[in-house]
């Protein structure tokens, strides 16, 4: 049986990424400077409509350079969207600051703005705030950045999920003072593995470019006033990534297709909740996401085991930061005491098979088995 995954690599039907690899060797650019650097940067700077952009090798080296861009050290404060992936996190740990979580919403599974400035009353200066459009969801950017404004903090976007998404006709990634976008394998589009930095501040796109060549100082020999990182991208991998921008509007067009496709076919479903998209809201529906009601027979890890024995991939929505391990000593910020809207829709949400590449049958195989469970 044919697997179907939940979200992987697909390059075009062009091959637009071979060639510009080609492109790599055959002119044996192949470090971490060269013409397609300077191409896929200048693609997304395009794209978003932003002034500069840098190329660095993860998703997570650029949320952790962005950190330190905005002046992220030693025991200052930085509040985190708590429904995330681990990444949006660990960068602020890396830098030995302390992370405070902020709970979701129902509306956009993100950041919730009352909380957010609940938690400025409690913690009235953090350093940062990591805002993170989670399976391309957008946040409710008008509220954040107008408490963030008041209070003088700047916002760190991650945007690892949500490239291509708007906010009122805006891209995400061009809110805040600046964007970490990721091109990991399992990505909207990407390099196998990288990051890009992206912000209107071209002086701090240049330093985090700095940091990322190791720290070297303009001098005829090594010599390094700040530490360094080795966080740039490589040229070739940088190929894949000029060729991925070329399809990038076709992937979001497919992802809100497949999140149409499953809106449709569960609508008679009672037990099946699906959230619609705002009126200010495009979403590049990384992840197709469906909750089940509190008092459905059917559970998530029915859906998930249900599918995983046809050879389909699903997946439990992210387990929220305040309840990991190794981060739960931590203190996390929710509207009201004692309810987490994030463990909720952890506890009854599933991330449904969004693969680009899936074809109307592959689709039709993921529906008709879930619609058995009901
Ligand atoms: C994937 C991801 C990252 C990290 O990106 P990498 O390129 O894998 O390092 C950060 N934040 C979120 C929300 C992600 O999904």
């Amino acid at each position: 049986m044919k697997k179907i995954y939940l979200a992987s690599p697909h390059m075009s039907d062009e091959k637009y990424e071979e060639k510009f690899v080609k492109e790599a060797f055959d002119t044996n650019w192949l470090s971490t400077v060269g013409e397609n650097l300077n191409k896929f940067e200048e693609s997304v700077r395009n794209y978003l409509g932003i002034k500069a952009s840098v190329g660095l090798s993860s998703g997570t080296s650029a949320m952790h350079l962005g950190l330190k861009a905005l002046g992220v050290s030693k025991n200052d404060i930085v509040f985190v969207s708590d429904l995330t992936f681990s990444a949006s996190v660990n960068p602020i740990i890396y830098e030995n600051a302390t992370p405070v979580f902020i709970d979701s919403d129902y509306e956009t599974w993100n950041m919730d703005p009352k909380a957010l400035e609940k938690a400025f009353e409690k913690y009235p200066n953090p350093k940062a705030v990591i805002v993170v459009h989670l399976y391309g969801r957008v946040s409710n950017m008008d509220e954040i950045c107008k408490i963030c404004r008041e209070h003088n903090v700047p916002i760190l976007e991650d945007s690892a999920e949500g490239l291509g998404s708007k906010y009122k006709e805006k891209f995400l990634g061009t809110f805040g003072k600046c964007s970490a976008l990721s091109f990991n394998g399992n990505k909207i589009i990407t390099t196998t593995g990288g990051g890009m930095l992206v912000s209107d501040d071209e002086d701090l796109v240049s330093k985090v470019k700095f940091w990322s060549t190791q720290s070297k100082d303009p001098a005829r020999y090594y010599q390094h006033s700040e530490i360094g990182y080795n966080y740039r991208m490589s040229n070739v991998l940088a190929g894949i990534g000029r060729g991925q921008m070329m399809v990038l509007e076709n992937r979001v067009a497919k992802k809100r297709e497949i999140f149409d496709t499953y809106k449709k076919a569960f609508k008679d479903i009672e037990d099946i909740e699906i959230t619609d998209e705002k009126e200010y809201e495009r979403s590049n529906r990384w992840l197709s996401t469906i909750t089940l009601k509190k008092n459905s027979k059917v559970k998530p890890l029915d859906i998930i085991e249900s599918l995983e024995k046809e050879n389909i991939e699903a997946r439990m929505v992210w387990k929220p930061m305040h309840m990991q391990p190794i981060f739960e000593k931590y203190d996390f910020i929710t509207l009201q005491d004692e309810v987490s809207v994030g463990e909720d829709l952890f506890t009854r949400g599933v991330c449904l098979p969004s693969d680009t590449k899936m074809t109307n049958e592959d689709l039709e195989r993921v529906i008709n088995i879930v619609r058995k469970l009901f």
